[in-house]
This record gives structure tokens, sequence and C-alpha cells, in this order.
């Protein structure tokens, strides 16, 4: 069962919550493969308090210091429409109560809906995006909604003030032409050498696609694309960032690739230490 390391508290006793695990077990919009839609399960069953503790790297004990409750998962049984309207109303709810969210994907197409959720309360809002990919397709096989497509929406929209993409590896003229017209500012992976210190003005949301991490660190993914993000360099650009984070969705995670349970681990792992950022900004 879900616990994460013992932090999540029971939702009938503290309705005022702080932090939400909300899931949204979906994957109709991937372009490849299938499978991201077992993503909140994975990352449910490797967070126990069996394993791990409630502490953060950076001393933060969850448990004590935060009331964080697991809210399950969206229904996505209907049509992606349906989906993505039942997602965008859930995480309103949790930004009404001025509590935090952190959506466990499914592909990265319900980036888009999230946002527009946050757009009516966080405004402005700066966008922190790590993916191997932009995701800036006008659309992908007549598909705007594609996961290869939320960031394009997300600015077309005006739902951000600023994005910053860490990690991008796979990325074509239309995309630099879409990143410079909206002044995207992209940290490609062939160019970070070394530690990253980013400074946000505004409230800033992170959008985490797992296939960031290098696929040596992180298998489980749907579109593997070597070259990326040590675990721990992604570890390093969280704790380091300054800013105050308002929220989270950590999303491609695709267990029918992730045998070892690997990649849900790392999933976890920043989830984790994101938390321990929320609770204590700098
Ligand atoms: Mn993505
Ligand atoms: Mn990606």
């Amino acid at each position: 069962m879900s616990d994460f390391g013992g932090a999540v508290k029971p939702l009938s006793e503290n309705p005022e919550y702080r932090m939400a695990i909300l899931g949204v077990p979906f994957d109709e919009k991937s372009s490849y493969l299938r499978g991201a839609a077992g993503g909140p399960a994975a990352v449910r069953a490797v967070s126990t308090g069996k394993c791990y503790c409630g502490y953060t790297e950076l001393g933060v004990n969850l448990e004590e210091e935060t009331v964080l409750v697991d809210l399950g998962d969206v229904d996505t049984s209907g049509d992606p429409d349906k989906t993505f309207a039942l997602t965008e109303k859930a995480v309103a709810r949790i930004l009404e109560k001025g509590a935090v969210p952190i959506v466990l994907g499914g592909d990265h197409s319900i980036t888009y809906p999230i946002l527009r959720a946050f757009a009516r309360v966080h405004k402005p809002l700066d966008i922190l995006h790590f993916d191997a990919h932009p995701d800036l397709y006008d659309d992908l096989y007549g598909d705007r909604l594609s996961h290869a497509c939320p960031f394009a929406r997300i600015l077309e929209d005006g739902l951000a003030a600023g994005v910053v993409q860490v990690g991008v590896r796979a990325i074509t003229a239309a995309h630099r032409a879409k990143a410079l017209k909206h002044g995207v500012r992209m940290i490609e992976m062939k160019d970070i050498v070394g530690p990253l210190h980013l400074r946000f003005a505004n409230p800033v949301y992170i959008s985490f696609d797992m296939d960031a991490l290098d696929p040596a660190f992180a298998p489980g993914v749907s579109h593997h694309e070597p070259g990326g993000l040590a675990t721990r360099q992604a570890i390093q650009v969280i704790q380091e960032l300054k800013g105050k984070i308002v929220g989270l969705d950590i999303v491609e995670l695709n267990p029918t690739r992730d045998p070892s349970g690997i990649t849900a681990a790392a999933a976890f792992k920043i989830i984790k230490e994101t938390a321990g950022r929320i609770v204590r900004p700098s």
C-alpha cells in the first residue's frame, strides 16, 4: 500500500491538508507505447514506509512538517476529453484549499489540463520542465492534445509566464522556432557541464517527464533517449533551485518497461525531495 515513507495521513482525519497526491492513470495520448497508465500504482507501491523513511536528504521530516494526503485516482474510464475535464476539476479543488497538488501520471498530455487549473489561481506562473523532449509539437499525427504537444498548448493559452526546459535532447527545427517565439529557455543536455542553479521570480510548477533521466537510471519510460540526466543531477537541480514550488507532476513512468522497479523508485525519490522543498523553500 502507498504511504510515502509513512508520510501519508488519512484524508478523513485531515480535511485541511497541505499537500495532496492525485493519480491520473491515463495513456491514451501516448504516440508509441502504452503503459504509463500504470504509473500511479507503481509509484504508490514502491513508496512504502517499510522501505523508506519520511525524511528528505535536506532533513525535512514529511511526516511531521506537512500534512500529506492521497486523494486516489481521477476516473479515466471515459473518453480523453472527459478525463482532462475531471483532471482539471480535481486539481482545481486542491488549489482552492490552498494546498499543493502532486500529480502522478499518466502520459504527459495531462499537464495541459493541470495547468489550466493552475492558471486560474497562480498567475504569473513559471514552469520548470524536465524532459528529453520539448513537447512543443503543433500536433502529432493530427492530434493537438498528444503527449508530444502539452507545452505548445500551455504557451499558446498564456498559462505560463516563463518556461525553463532541462535535459532536452531530441529537438526539431520547428521546436526551436516555437521555443524562440514564446521565450522558452531550453537548457539542452549537450550544454549541461556542471550543477544548475535556477532562480524563479514567480511561483514555479515542476513538470517532470521521467525520460529526462538517462535510460540507464530510468528504463521504465516509453521513449528511451540515451544521454540524459543522472538521477543525482535532477535531484540537485530541485534541491538548489530558488523559488516557491506550488505544484508537481511526474509523468511518463511506464512500469511495463521497469521490471526492477528502479524507475518508480527514482520517481518517488524526486517527489520526496520536491515535497521537502515545498515545505522549506529558499
Ligand atoms: Mn514529455
Ligand atoms: Mn519525454
